[in-house]
């Protein structure tokens, strides 16, 4: 049995004001995305889904995704037009990203001045923000180096 958590409890909160029900496959999409802290994107989570013998559709993956964006309790970093990375939201948890698009990786920073800076500008608009999502795109250390050496 899984604990009830602080998130678990606000998933559960979330799906009931919108008239949805905690059914099985939510709640054993939300354990696999809990379990461990990573990047992952809708096929890596189908994939680790039938390793752990739980079918559960794309189309339940995808919506399953899409609520716990919307509840806050998974952020979303985007790759490219299309492509989006997943991770689970701990409440109280934050971080920015750096992702690189040659090689998909992403990167976590936490930096004190950026975040001090973006509540002064919040002070400044009269603006009370309720959450914020900080990326850089651009090219890894290691994507940097290969595209210098391609070019010659
Ligand atoms: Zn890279
Ligand atoms: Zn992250």
């Amino acid at each position: 049995m899984t604990e009830m958590t602080e998130e678990r409890r606000l998933f559960a909160e979330f799906l009931r004001r919108r008239g949805l029900k905690t059914t099985r496959e939510r709640t054993a999409l939300f354990d696999e995305i809990f379990s461990t802290h990573r990047h992952f994107d809708a096929d890596d989570l189908v994939a680790r889904m039938r390793e752990r013998d739980r079918k559960v559709s794309r189309a339940t993956v995808y919506r399953t995704l899409e609520l716990l964006h919307a509840c806050g309790l998974v952020n979303r970093v985007r790759l490219s037009d299309e492509k989006y990375r997943y991770e689970r939201m701990r409440v109280g948890e934050h971080h920015d990203h750096l992702i690189c698009t040659g090689c998909h990786r992403v990167f976590e920073f936490v930096e004190p001045r950026i975040e001090e800076l973006q509540e002064a500008v919040c002070t400044r608009y009269r603006f009370r923000p309720s959450s914020h999502s900080h990326q850089i795109w651009g090219l890894c250390e290691g994507c940097a180096a290969e595209k210098e050496k391609a070019a010659g």
